[in-house]
């Protein structure tokens, strides 16, 4: 099968890969037709991670079943599916609790596990032919026929929307609340949609590329531009000097005082600045640092330095971590088949997996208009 393979910084390529199959009774394998680049996938592409030569990225896919293992039931050969980038088995502790984001079966003693991540488990990842899904029944949200035809809507169910659902969920955004979220990346974005979907009653994005936060005034927001600085005092005066009432952190891995020079601009002192004393904040974006002369990489992970002290003045409360997709991605899915939101809005481009080595330059580059890369592999 072509698939798209990690080489090293900044190399990815697309080559003959053996064919993914059936390895337990319990797996589905999917012919994959849509599959996206997601924010993640760069703390790969850019080196920052244990990800080995060699592997397979992708953890946004969705495509139609072709064959299913001994022990599935409820998966049918044919279906389109839609599958969460946390691959759980349904039966552990945390899946049990709908915490599918942290499985105790399919990444044993580590944070949950994923397609084609570093540190999330041996899993290829979907920007391929071919994927193999682990616990399939599990895994496999089945789609309402005719999804063929809102695709891009419900391949952003594998990751992106109910992961910028979570943020609110973690911020608890509530109707009427005012939100500041950080980040007008595709998960920002989502963050944005989300709030906007949950009642809020004001939605402020704040991020530096322009385009990027032209879509957020499309769906509504009020885009913050802070490239010139200034961010901070705008949210202050958009909230009447109170403050947000809930905020999101949607960007991610910065470097911090801790590692190399003083970032002045570091989300999370912001969201310790700009959300209101006892609001909520809800983490989504990846802490992993750009440190490519650390020794052990894995050991200073996501070590940062921010604001603890005016955090803890301010009795703000917060919410990490990786998105229980499994929790968000059915009632998401009726919304998107019932009409009531489409978030293919975020697409910029559709691509055939050939192109993908070109479309993760661009969308590493943040370049113009590059926000969401759709690859349809057999295309
Ligand atoms: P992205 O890199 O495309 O977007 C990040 C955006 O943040 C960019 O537009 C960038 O300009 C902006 N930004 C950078 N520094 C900023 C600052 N100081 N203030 C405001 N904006 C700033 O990535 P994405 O796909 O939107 O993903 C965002 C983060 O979410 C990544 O860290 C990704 O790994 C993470 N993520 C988490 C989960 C989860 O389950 N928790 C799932 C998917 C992605
Ligand atoms: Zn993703």
């Amino acid at each position: 099968m072509r698939a798209l393979v990690y080489n090293g910084p900044r190399q990815v390529v697309v080559k003959n890969m053996p064919d993914a199959k059936i390895e337990r009774a319990t797996d589905v394998l999917v012919r994959i037709t849509s599959t996206n680049i997601c924010g993640s996938d760069l703390h790969m592409y850019e080196g920052r991670t244990s990800m080995q030569p060699g592997r397979i990225l992708g953890h946004e896919n969705l495509g139609e079943v072709i064959e299913i293992g001994g022990a599935v039931d409820r998966v049918k050969v044919g279906d389109r599916v839609c599958l969460p980038f946390n691959i759980g088995c349904g039966f552990c502790e945390n899946c049990e609790k709908g915490l599918s984001g942290f499985c105790l079966t399919c990444n044993p003693g580590n944070a949950g596990a994923a397609y084609g991540f570093a540190d999330m488990g041996p899993y290829a990842g979907g920007q391929a032919e071919l994927l193999r899904v682990p616990y399939g029944d599990y895994n496999c949200l089945v789609l309402p026929r005719g999804a063929e035809e809102k695709e891009n809507d419900y391949v952003m169910l594998a990751d992106i929307f109910p992961t910028g659902y979570h943020a609110t969920e973690l911020a608890q955004v509530q109707p009427g609340d005012n939100v500041v979220i950080y980040g007008a990346g595709p998960v920002g974005l989502m963050a944005a949609y989300s709030s906007m979907i949950r009642g809020a009653a004001l939605v402020m994005v704040v991020d530096t590329h322009k385009d990027r936060l032209a879509l957020a005034e499309k769906i509504g927001a009020v885009a913050i531009d802070d490239t010139e600085g200034g961010g901070i005092e705008r949210v202050m005066e958009l909230t009447g000097g109170k403050g947000a009432d809930k905020g999101c952190e949607c960007v991610g891995y910065q470097c911090c005082n801790m590692h190399r020079e003083e970032v002045p601009n570091l989300t999370m002192n912001n969201l310790v600045a700009t959300v209101k004393a006892t609001g909520r904040i809800g983490v989504v974006g990846v802490f992993v640092p750009e440190d490519p002369n650390a020794d052990n990489k894995l050991e200073k992970r996501g070590q940062m330095a921010f604001d603890f002290g005016q955090f803890w003045f301010k009795g703000q409360k917060i919410g990490t971590g990786q998105a229980n997709v499994k929790a968000y991605n059915r009632f998401l899915s009726r919304l998107i088949e019932k009409d009531k939101v489409k978030p293919s809005w975020i697409v910029s481009h559709e691509l055939p997996l050939e192109q993908a080595p070109e479309a993760y330059q661009k969308f590493d580059e943040r370049r113009k208009g590059w926000t969401k890369v759709v690859l349809k592999p057999g295309k």
